[in-house]
């Protein structure tokens, strides 16, 4: 009844049901959540959004929301919900350099916004190895991190105010570009990180930032969490450390024989790598700033060896190594993932610790730990040992995840840095977090979405 309403008030180009064309929107990047609907929506306007919204209220449909289908909780799969994708809502409806303000809609693509802003000269400075095909809708949704946070903050901080369409089919007009308004609670906070469950983001007010002279990278060869903590330090006095990545020789292993075209800096391994980028005024400070601090480290033996990279190519292919480092995990059998938190300072105790317990539980397993050291934030991905089944190491994906979930409590970590909660961390959340904090999220879903009509089987 609902779908067939659905389906004779929107133009024919907004709405499918063929099964071919809706089919890779209900597979997740990983292949790990497999969902179905009975219709796949394509909103082009707000107006639309807000049509959308109030049939199904009334029929009785739920909704999930969908930009990229790059997330990796598994929010943005349905399982029998009408498909909700915002990707014709495409957009960019305004760049202010007065402001520093850029409105777009929410299935812009990341890249565009980053594209848009540079022919601004301006920056945004959102940056994930998905933005090719991630939508700004859902960076907001998954309030997504990235390899800039160490500077520049996750997504809730690049962000003015949303335009969104509640449950009730009321269209929440929060498009401001004003850095300066006390006046009641900051409700466009409230769609960041809320994952589809409060409503659609339809557009977005976001902030931008003046162009760097110059991007200097470096990438170093070190011996240990303990010693990358010691640089990172280091290398943030001054201001300018915009990126500092870290990930282990097994991950480079990886990308090097699996990604085409990847080629290893360093003549000799090391356990582990950091990659680093800091922000300067010119070409010259930034070798300037690289040399000094990498060689002090070199002689303090915190680091092995450095690359510092002398062209935009060379950066390039250094970051390179590091943005396929999720690729190629997908060549190395069953992986057990975890986006976890830790606190800056207890990140090398965390490794000697969870290694230690990941070994006892599944003997021969290979922890590949890596990512946005720089705010704490570690992958902790649980190889398959060499040779194993991987249904049956697979299978152990519970028992794993809880038991890097009590180190982290133990450091008074998060057990979601970045990616969010999903169905993934659901029951997690509701075990784990403060019973204070589950019922405000409680309140605040029943207050804006009585029906549970959003995204209804996400993070609540
Ligand atoms: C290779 C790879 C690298 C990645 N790297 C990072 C990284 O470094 N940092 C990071 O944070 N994440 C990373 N991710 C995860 C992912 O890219 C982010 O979570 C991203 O923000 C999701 O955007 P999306 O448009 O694909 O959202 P989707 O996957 O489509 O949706 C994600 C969630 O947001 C909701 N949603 C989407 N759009 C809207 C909307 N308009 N209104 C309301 N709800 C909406 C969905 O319902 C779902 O719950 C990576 C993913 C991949 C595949």
């Amino acid at each position: 009844m609902g779908v067939a309403k659905l389906k004779s008030a929107l133009s024919d180009n907004a709405w499918t049901d063929d099964p071919d064309i809706i089919a890779p929107w209900l597979v997740e990047w990983r292949e790990k959540y497999f969902g179905n609907t009975p219709l796949m929506v394509m909103p082009e306007t707000t107006e639309e959004v807000v049509k959308i919204v109030n049939i199904c209220r009334d029929a009785g449909l739920k909704i999930v929301p969908q930009g990229g289908n790059t997330g990796l909780v598994g929010g943005q799969t349905p399982q029998g919900e009408i498909l909700l994708s915002t990707r014709r809502l495409n957009r960019i409806r305004s760049v202010n350099p007065v402001t520093n303000a850029l409105v777009a809609e929410a299935g812009v693509t990341l890249q565009n916004i980053q594209g848009a802003a540079d022919d601004a000269k301006r920056k945004f400075p959102l940056s994930l190895a998905s933005q090719g095909s991630c939508t700004i809708g859902g960076n907001l949704s998954t309030n997504a991190g990235g390899v800039h946070v160490v500077k520049y903050g996750t997504t809730k901080d690049l962000v003015f105010g949303v335009e969104a369409v509640l449950p009730s089919g009321q269209i929440y007009h929060g498009l401001t570009d004003l850095r300066k308004d006390n006046t009641g609670y900051d409700l466009s906070r409230l769609f960041l990180g809320a994952e589809g469950t409060l409503g659609v983001i339809t557009a977005a007010s976001l902030k931008l930032f003046p162009k760097p002279g110059h991007l200097q990278r470096a990438m170093v060869g070190l011996s240990s969490p303990a010693d990358a903590m010691k640089l990172l330090e280091q290398c943030r006095q001054g201001n300018s450390l915009t990126m500092f990545e870290v990930m282990p020789l097994i991950g480079l292993e990886l990308v090097l024989k699996h990604i085409q075209h990847q080629r290893d800096p360093f003549d000799a391994p090391y356990p582990w790598y950091a990659l680093i980028d800091w922000e300067v005024g010119d070409e010259a400070m930034g070798l300037h700033l690289a040399e000094t601090t990498l060689t002090s480290a070199l002689e303090q033996n915190l680091i092995q060896d450095a690359v510092i990279a002398q062209s935009e190519t060379q950066a390039a292919s250094l970051l390179a190594l590091r943005e396929n480092m999720s690729a190629a995990q997908k060549f190395n059998g069953g992986s057990i993932k975890q986006d976890i938190t830790i606190p800056l300072d207890h990140i090398p105790e965390f490794f000697i610790i969870a290694d230690k317990e990941m070994e006892k539980l599944i003997p021969g397993c290979r922890p590949v730990g890596f990512g946005h050291f720089g705010d704490g934030n570690i992958h902790y991905n649980i190889a398959q040992p060499e040779g194993a089944v991987k249904e049956k190491f697979l299978s152990h994906w519970n028992e794993i995840s809880e038991a890097v979930f009590d180190i982290v409590d133990r450091f008074g970590g998060s057990i979601s840095a970045e990616h969010g909660i999903g169905i993934m961390k659901r029951e997690t959340l509701a075990r784990r977090a403060d019973p204070g904090k589950m019922a405000l999220l409680r309140a605040v879903k029943n207050a804006i979405d009585p029906t549970n009509m959003m995204n209804p089987r996400v993070m609540i």
